[in-house]
């Protein structure tokens, strides 16, 4: 048996994440058909969880009858009080770009390793955390959290992955997160881990 998740995401970074947890289950994930011309879900709840519901419930109403899974997810620092967390991704979203061509994750990236500056390595304890909404015609049907335990180094290593993954240091295996394959990423990470809880429900389903 062979079986396609829809994806609700534009995110290159995640669809590779989740393609890489999936394949070994005979599992295609696929983005949702047209998803950059539909309307845009206002990503304004308080918690991963609000967000990844509001996601998967606006967006599973373009493909009736299918079920939908959107991820949200993101970065807490426990010296900057679970900062960026739910703002994650547009943490450096109001300070002008200082070099032309830097992209939305240099530019976070940026913005933690200076505030982190004076702060020593074993203050800097940080967590992925990925919560995944599965929703059907509008109506969330469960959800999944996952999350991975690191330290944010103070200059990025590593080449693969995307947002913060060359600052976040997985003690478990010495590596960055950047410096994962696609399998080790979806064996380690809190979106691995969050799609294996997933995978669980779904053969029970
Ligand atoms: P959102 O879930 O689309 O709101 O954005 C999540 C943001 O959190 C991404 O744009 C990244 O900045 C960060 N993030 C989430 N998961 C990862 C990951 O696996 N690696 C690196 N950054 C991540």
């Amino acid at each position: 048996m062979h079986f396609q998740i829809l994806l609700a995401t534009s995110n290159a970074g995640k669809l590779r994440d989740f393609t890489g947890a999936a394949a070994p289950f005979g599992i295609t994930i696929a983005s949702i058909p047209n998803f950059s011309s539909l309307p845009q879900v206002v990503e304004d709840g308080a918690t991963f969880e609000e967000n990844a519901r509001k996601k998967a419930e606006s967006y599973s109403l373009a493909v009736s009858g299918e079920l939908v899974l959107a991820d949200d997810s993101g970065l807490e620092i426990d010296a900057l009080g679970g900062a960026p967390g739910v703002y994650s991704a547009r943490y450096a979203a109001d300070e002008p770009h200082t070099a032309e061509g830097n992209t939305d994750d240099e530019a976070n990236n940026a913005r933690v390793l200076r505030e982190l500056k004076s702060v020593l390595e074993q203050k800097r304890t940080a967590r992925f955390i990925c919560v995944l909404a599965v929703a059907r015609d509008g109506q969330t049907v469960h959800t999944f959290r996952g999350a991975a335990e690191g330290v944010i180094l103070d200059t990025p290593k590593g080449k693969n992955g995307f947002g913060y993954d060359p600052l976040f240091y997985f003690p478990q295996i010495g590596k960055s997160f950047a410096e994962l394959s696609a399998e080790e990423k979806a064996q380690y990470s809190h979106r691995g881990a969050a799609f294996r809880s997933f995978l669980a429900w779904f053969r029970t389903t």
